[in-house]
């Protein structure tokens, strides 16, 4: 990134692992949310001057001497929060709160993943089930965010979920809320693409300008919802999750649209019902996603609904940032966008 809405591809050196490092190859890298918004200026997390990309996938090339455990040519991701595990915070499983974590993509200083070569520590990479498709690698990161918002929300099968917001936060809610045992569970967006994206992953849809909320949100759950997890965060959405959930519920606040909100107090009070944050993903939430990639069932590829080459990438951030894009992920790929025919598999 050379300044907002400006992406150049640039020749630098190949970085050199140390003994504790490994260097990957990358194969893809997904376009995050936070990534555009910094590309536009608008979030001011990312820096002009700077690589981003943090959700990818690639493999190993070569390791430090002390890596002893990771073959040449392993498919892996990379868990981008490098913390210190060293304070209470990370001894207590908490790594994305370390005070002194850097987070690849973020932090300038670091290699990072929208590049043909990533440095990152050995306590970071994670190797994948060789069945996977490499490209789902780099779905691992909004995966976990999904899952630790679910987990964050005590989400289990006797629950009667309500996942507000169909992007891939949201996306990655509902699954994770299916891989925790739900049966019940709905999306709700206005948005007809996302709704349909939804819908094809299983998941019930409900379009919130249709009628009520509160009412398709019985009609699709049966009754109103004991865990909503707003993957928009703003006062509207809160105010939604509100009016669908039923007393004593939880309700999870992992979308960030805005930095303030106002909230119905009483909704809270004399109902009873619980406001949990969810933010990153803690290691072990990461690794266990990683994993699960690796053996679910669920339609993964259905996602990534764009691919391009470095050479495309500056034209998908700025209609990402400009919201004229249609796609809700998509991946940018070093050695050029895959052939059309691999994209149906
Ligand atoms: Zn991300
Ligand atoms: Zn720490």
């Amino acid at each position: 990134m050379q300044a907002p809405w400006v992406l150049k591809v640039q020749e630098v050196p190949t970085p050199e692992p140390g003994p504790e490092d490994v260097l990957v190859k990358i194969v893809a890298t997904g376009i995050c949310g936070s990534d555009f918004h910094g590309f536009s200026g608008e979030n001011g997390r990312r820096k002009p001057g700077q690589i981003m990309g943090h959700e990818t996938v690639g493999h190993v090339v070569r390791v430090g001497g002390n890596v002893i455990d990771l073959a040449e040519g392993t498919c892996v991701t990379v868990n981008p929060v490098l913390s210190c595990d060293d304070c209470d915070v990370c001894r207590a499983g908490n790594e994305q709160s370390c005070l002194r974590r850097k987070v690849i993509g973020v932090a300038p200083e670091l290699t990072s993943a929208f590049a043909e070569y990533l440095l990152v520590r050995r306590s970071n990479v994670i190797a994948l089930a060789e069945a996977v498709a490499s490209e789902l690698g780099a779905l691992v990161e909004p995966l976990a965010v999904g899952y630790h918002a679910a987990v964050r929300g005590a989400c289990s099968s006797r629950d009667a979920v309500l996942v507000i917001g169909g992007g891939p936060i949201g996306q990655a809610a509902f699954l994770a809320a299916r891989r925790l045992g739900v049966t019940r569970v709905a999306v709700c967006d206005i948005n007809p693409t996302r709704r349909a994206l939804c819908a094809e992953l299983g998941a019930a849809v409900i379009d919130p300008s249709a009628k009520a909320l509160e009412e398709s949100v019985v009609e699709a759950l049966g009754a109103k919802a004991t865990l909503v997890i707003d993957a928009v965060g703003a006062t509207s959405t809160l105010a939604d999750a509100m009016r669908a959930s039923a007393f004593g519920a939880r309700v999870v606040l992992v979308g960030m649209a805005v930095p303030s909100v106002e909230l119905a107090a009483f909704a809270i009070s004399t109902e009873e019902r619980t406001l949990i944050g969810s933010f990153c993903y803690s290691r072990k939430h990461f690794a266990e996603t990683a994993a699960w990639v690796g053996t679910t069932q669920a339609p993964l590829h259905k996602l990534i609904d764009g691919r391009v080459g470095f050479e495309g990438a500056e034209k998908s951030f700025t209609e990402l940032a400009k919201g004229q894009s249609k796609a809700s992920k998509i991946l940018v790929f070093p050695g050029g966008a895959p052939q059309a025919k691999d994209q149906s598999t």
